[in-house]
Formats: structure tokens, C-alpha cells, sequence
């Protein structure tokens, strides 16, 4: 039952995979070829919600509902409402795993004002309610933010989830593990150059670690294409779903580790994360 791979982060709704309802299905498709029998995906805003769910039932994966700090500035209070309502409505939906994505963005200028700071954190705050309210695990997006993450859930403890993409001190880690969180590990930790990242890949205990690809984002280094490249006419290679097993291999090299057991371990973390993905796990065999 745990011998497949879970992506536990990728937003197969982003516009960057085009109009082309067919590129996401055969990306699917090939992630499913490779051994990656689910797929997690978080939405960023309220008018995404119907389109991750919709993608999740096509092939039996998993969703998120969430309004993602980059998009905060964009919504208001009445989404609050909306997406307390669509947990409600869909709260026996098996392919509703967690809150997400939801956290806080301290990277980007414009949502480091003392304003934007503050509503990112009112935001924060109240998902992390309906979080708790709805009894679900949440999907923390974390950017130069993981301290104050953690004083959110102090506050407003949760059931746990993943920090996602994370990248803090040992000292933040434990601290999200001792909140019942697992960390997740993508697509920055193939970079040969990911110095710090790379030697907390193989530091932190397994049993704390979940693979991503955050597709289409943060392409593994494989698919990474130099700004020199571009301008060269080379594309940069879509980010999907099939490129987890490679970030595992990653993993298990770094770790001096069979793959097997990077995918059995990582497989096992994630059912522990959002511990929903075991009623779909059955189904995918
Ligand atoms: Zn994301």
C-alpha cells in the first residue's frame, strides 16, 4: 500500500501549464507512469478552489483550500467566509486533505510592509481557526517567516501538516516536528550549489522529511535553464509531478540511502502528515 511516491505540493491548476486541459493530464499521466500515485494540491485563492478540486477527482489525488500569502493582498474578508464554507460543504469529500496553502510571505517587498505584515498575519490567524474549527492538518508556506509561523501555532494549535519548501535552522525544524509537522523537501535541494539546504537534507531525521515538486515552480536543477540560456532560445523545462522520483533519488543519494527506502520512509511521512491521503492511497493500490 505504501510502495508509491506522494507529491505533496504541486498546483497542477497554475496558469503556467497554459490553457491546454490536455498538458496537465499528460503530466499526470507521466507521474503516474513514474510511480507517483498522488498528487497533493494546494489552492492559492478562492477562485481556484472549484478548479484544484475538480483536478484532484480527475485523478483521484488530493486538495487543499487555502488563501496563500501572495494572494492575500488581493482578497478580502468574505473569503474568509467562502472558504469556511467550502470546508464545510466538502468536509466529507475524501479528496479534502488539509488548509492550504496558507503561512507567511517575509520576502517579498511588497508583503513586508508594516500593513501588508499585519493583514498577512490576520489572515494567517484565521485560517489557521478554520483549521482547527474543521479538524484538519494545514499546508504552511514559509518564507523567512518559519518564527513567526510558529508563534501562530502556539496560539492557535493545530493538528499538524507540512511546512513546505522549507529551508530554517535545525532549531525551526524541531520545533515544527514537535508541532506534529513533517518538512518538505523539493526541487532547491538538487542544486549542487543548495549548500545549507543539502546538508539539512541529510542532518534532519527522515521520519521529519516529505517530497514536492511545487510544480511548476522550483525546478529541479536538472531542468534548470541560466538566464544566459534563455536568451539563447533554450525553454525552460516544465516543473511537474514525474520529476519526484528524481528529487528522491536526490535524497537518497545525499543520504547514502537505497531509493526504496527514501520512498517508502517519505510515503509513510506523508500519510502521518495528512492522515486523509490513507483513504486515497487504498484506492490507488
Ligand atoms: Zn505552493
Amino acid at each position: 500500500m505504501v510502495h508509491v511516491w506522494i507529491d505533496t505540493h504541486c498546483h497542477l491548476d497554475a496558469p503556467e501549464w497554459g490553457q491546454l486541459h490536455g498538458v496537465v493530464s499528460a503530466e499526470r499521466e507521466r507521474a503516474h507512469d513514474a510511480g507517483v500515485g498522488l498528487c497533493v494540491l494546494p489552492s492559492v485563492n478562492v477562485a481556484g478552489f472549484e478548479a484544484v478540486r475538480a483536478l484532484a477527482h480527475e485523478a483521484g489525488d488530493a486538495y487543499a483550500l487555502g488563501i496563500h500569502p501572495l494572494f492575500v493582498p488581493q482578497a478580502d474578508e468574505a473569503d474568509l467566509d467562502a472558504l469556511d464554507a467550502a470546508l464545510l460543504a466538502h468536509r466529507d469529500d475524501p479528496c479534502l486533505v488539509a488548509v492550504g496553502e496558507i503561512g507567511l510571505d517575509f520576502f517579498v517587498p511588497e508583503l513586508c510592509t508594516p500593513a501588508m505584515r499585519e493583514r498577512q498575519w490576520r489572515f494567517y490567524r484565521a485560517q489557521l481557526a478554520l483549521a482547527q474549527r474543521h479538524g484538519l492538518p494545514v499546508i504552511l508556506h514559509v518564507r523567512r517567516s518559519a518564527d513567526w509561523l510558529l508563534k501562530g501555532l502556539r496560539q492557535c494549535p493545530v493538528m499538524g501538516g507540512i511546512a513546505h519548501a522549507f529551508n530554517g535552522s535545525d532549531v525551526q525544524a524541531q520545533a515544527f516536528v514537535d508541532r506534529g509537522f513533517k518538512l518538505g523537501f523539493g526541487g532547491a535541494m538538487t542544486f549542487d550549489a543548495a549548500r545549507r539546504l543539502r546538508h539539512l537534507a541529510q542532518t534532519l531525521p527522515l521520519s521529519a522529511m516529505v517530497l514536492e515538486t511545487d510544480a511548476p515552480d522550483i525546478p529541479p536543477q536538472w531542468l534548470y535553464v541560466t538566464a544566459a540560456e534563455r536568451a539563447a532560445g533554450r525553454a525552460q523545462g516544465i516543473n511537474g509531478p514525474s520529476q519526484l522520483t528524481r528529487i528522491g533519488a536526490v535524497l537518497a543519494e545525499l543520504r547514502g540511502l537505497a531509493v526504496a527506502d527514501v520512498q517508502r520512509q517519505t510515503t509513510v511521512n506523508a500519510l502521518e502528515a495528512l492522515p486523509r491521503l490513507q483513504g486515497l492511497l487504498a484506492t490507488v493500490g
